[in-house]
């Protein structure tokens, strides 16, 4: 379903976006071939949908060898009449407004793409195209988003029944009697609102979601309060388990002999952040990321809790919580992956937008900051003002570069200035042969000259004006020349900030939204501040030191150091200006790299594993840690319980680790400890892990 749902946004965009590069011609001198992008991008469309196409057939294969032996029954063929017993209404769905949005956003996308494409081919716009090629890919990726929603089956009832035992419904396709739910019962809605902290009420969603008239509303409105149960006096009290879930719910019986209560006591001075809503700690700064998200409680909870409060994911293991971390770790990262992109693409963008659609201004009336185009003739001394040399890649054999420390002036009829070469981009041969390349064949500028160039306009701290010259030609030769804004800068261009403001405001809302759900289960109980030095190592517990262990200051210093080190290696090559030749592409593919591994690197120190612990111990409920940081304490598993381990192994592949798997499904990474306190680990477990499976032996 996923996979489905990608591919209709995503398929749509990539292979308008393909189609655009195939017509649009290669600018001479860019990184890649346009078309071998298009035709990447068309053959990863093309897999994707042979991918799914085959998982599709295996499913439906595997699904037909199952029920092989009993034909497929057309569901028209049921005689399904709605239950006589209950007195049904009809439900006069209002008319599904969201449906008209979203197929109007679809349509609209439609005409536009057609517009823009019928523009394109009359190309009376031949400045814009990149813009045009730009809004095709945008209305696209809207348009297909748009006509997914519209695809997906909504369900609305046809008639709705009031009873005893619940709210009934009636669909008047067969297919949807099939599938959609039948009957929600009173005790299933009660359930529902207890689970929902802040106290919704679900009829208003089920009215709002199932597009109940408002006739049938009043009436379930009405007979609501008389099933409602009582809600309970504290948040703290069990969740009813979900219906279904009945097997793999851990009976109430069960005990955590390993959980350390809470402690705190203090009120907290500060109220503001985020608090376990079960034990009410508030967790400071980044800590507050380190809180598991409960899917079935709706609300924060610390480690400790969860095991306890939550009974380990109330059935369901670690994967009913979500972990705060995680999200702000991926925007983090994909917004710092985004941004190193776009230097490169503005870079482009505007060096070529400057060279195709602006006028030649006269050196007198240039301003600093600026990007401009001069036209002026060369008054350098020497007789060659720009020149190059050759250099042997063993690839490709000789070929020539322009050269990075030429210098000379440059008048035209208002003024001079200095133009410098350190940062060009885009050069075109000049008027006289380099006769000392025997090589290749280059043409170069020389004194007397009369040039176009396009470039960063600058004062020089002697006040002399100053030009880095970037994208340069004889003006002779400048009519010839097609150079334009590619379609990839021109699309990217608005595609990145537009990207970079989705993905932080989706992580923001929903970041937000969370802590105001577990602010609002705190039902205004203060939250409480952890005394750091009301617990102290159990005295009855023989401590192995384990090394120096770390604290949330020592990591967040950590992850700071990761961070700038990855900076101050950017800063180092390729350097905070624009290169020769590559502009800011460098940055961006050397910039993803440090990247990707900075931002594993520090989120590993910050929030993966569990810290490093001073002290371990051994006892007979399990592997014991202790933390520095009371913290640490609480929002990591400060005890192996021999029990709930699964098993403990070490990883295959590079980078080979021992890591402990519990019988809830969460992995640990075994790294904090030291290699005789794993040793001990393992024979501990080993021991006790044998002894239980085989009662006969001592
Ligand atoms: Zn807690
Ligand atoms: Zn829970």
């Amino acid at each position: 379903m996923l996979g489905i749902g990608l591919l209709a946004i995503f398929g749509p965009t990539l292979l308008s976006l393909a189609a655009v590069l195939f017509v649009f011609p290669t600018v001479p001198g860019s990184l890649m071939d346009n078309e071998t992008i298009a035709l990447a991008i068309s053959v990863l469309v093309l897999a994707g949908v042979v991918w799914l196409a085959v998982s599709v057939l295996v499913r439906g294969s595997l699904h037909r060898q199952k029920v092989s032996g009993s034909r497929p029954v057309p569901p028209e063929s049921f005689t399904d009449v709605p239950n006589p017993q209950w007195s049904w209404r009809s439900n006069k769905a209002v008319f599904p407004k969201r449906m008209v949005t979203v197929v109007a956003v679809a349509v609209v996308a439609t005409a536009l793409d057609l517009v823009l494409v019928f523009l394109i081919a009359s190309s009376s716009f031949p400045a814009s195209l990149g813009m045009l090629g730009a809004g095709i890919v945008l209305a696209t990726l809207f348009g297909s988003i748009a006509a997914l929603v519209a695809a997906l089956p909504w369900s609305v009832p046809s008639e709705v029944a009031v009873a005893d035992d619940g709210i009934h419904f009636w669909y008047d396709s067969p297919y949807d009697r099939r599938t959609a739910r039948e009957v929600l019962s009173w005790t299933d809605l009660n359930v529902l609102r207890s689970s929902t902290p802040g106290g919704a009420d679900p009829i208003t969603r089920l009215v709002r979601f199932l597009r109940i008239d408002s006739e049938n509303a009043q009436i379930i409105a009405s007979e609501w309060p008389l099933h409602r149960a009582v809600r309970p006096s504290s948040p703290r009290t069990q969740t009813p388990p979900r219906k279904g879930e009945g097997s793999g719910t851990p009976s109430p019986e069960r005990t955590f002999p390993h959980v350390t209560t809470p402690i705190a006591t203090e009120t907290s001075r500060s109220q503001r952040g985020v608090a376990c809503v079960r034990c009410r700690v508030r967790y400071p700064g980044l800590e507050g990321f380190r809180l598991l998200w409960c899917k079935v409680d709706h609300f924060y909870v610390c480690r400790n809790c969860w095991r306890e409060g939550c009974q380990e994911g109330h059935g369901r293991g670690i994967k009913a919580t979500s972990k705060p971390s995680r999200i702000l770790g991926a925007v983090v990262l994909g917004v710092a992956f985004l941004a190193i992109w776009y230097p490169a693409v503005s870079y482009d963008y505007n060096l070529t937008n400057a060279w195709r659609n602006t006028n030649p201004t006269p050196i007198a009336d240039l301003t600093p900051g600026e990007i401009a185009k001069v036209d002026g003739t060369i008054l350098s001394s020497s007789l060659v003002a720009w020149g190059g040399h050759e250099v042997y890649y063993s690839k490709t054999g000789w070929s020539w570069t322009w050269n990075t420390t030429d210098n000379f002036e440059l008048g035209d009829a208002t003024g001079t200035l200095l133009v410098a070469t350190g940062a060009w981009y885009l050069i075109y041969n000049g008027p006289h042969m380099a006769w000392w390349a025997p090589h290749t064949t280059m043409w170069v500028y020389e004194r007397g000259d009369r040039v176009q160039i396009v470039g960063s306009v600058s004062r020089l701290g002697n006040g002399t004006l100053h030009l880095d010259a970037q994208i340069a030609s004889q003006a002779a030769a400048v009519p010839l020349i097609t150079l334009e804004p590619s379609v990839m800068s021109a699309a990217l261009l608005l595609l990145i900030p537009s990207l970079i403001g989705a993905i932080s405001v989706a992580g923001a809302v929903v970041l937000l939204a969370r802590r105001v759900r577990s602010r609002r289960a705190l039902h205004g109980q203060p939250m409480l501040a952890l005394d750091a030095s009301a617990e102290s190592r159990d005295p009855n517990r023989s401590w192995i030191p384990n090394g120096r262990g770390t604290t949330p200051r020592k990591r967040g210093v950590g992850a700071m150091g990761v961070v700038l080190g990855g900076v101050a290696l950017l800063a180092v090559y390729p350097g905070l200006g624009p290169r020769a030749d590559s502009g800011y592409w460098g940055l961006g593919f050397i910039g993803t790299i440090v990247v990707l591994s900075a931002g594993l690197f520090s989120y590993m120190l910050l929030f993966g594993g569990v810290g490093r612990p001073s002290y371990v111990a051994i006892d007979d409920v399990g592997f014991r840690m202790w933390f520095e940081s009371p913290y640490d304490r609480h929002l990591s598993d400060t005890v192996f319980p021999w029990a709930e381990i699964q098993d403990i192994h070490m990883t295959s592949g590079k980078g080979a680790h021992w890591v402990l798997r519990w019988t809830t499904g969460e992995v640990v990474n075994l790294y904090m400890l030291r290699r005789s306190n794993l040793n001990l680990l393992l024979q501990e477990w080993a021991r006790r892990g044998s002894r239980n499976t085989d009662p006969q032996r001592t």
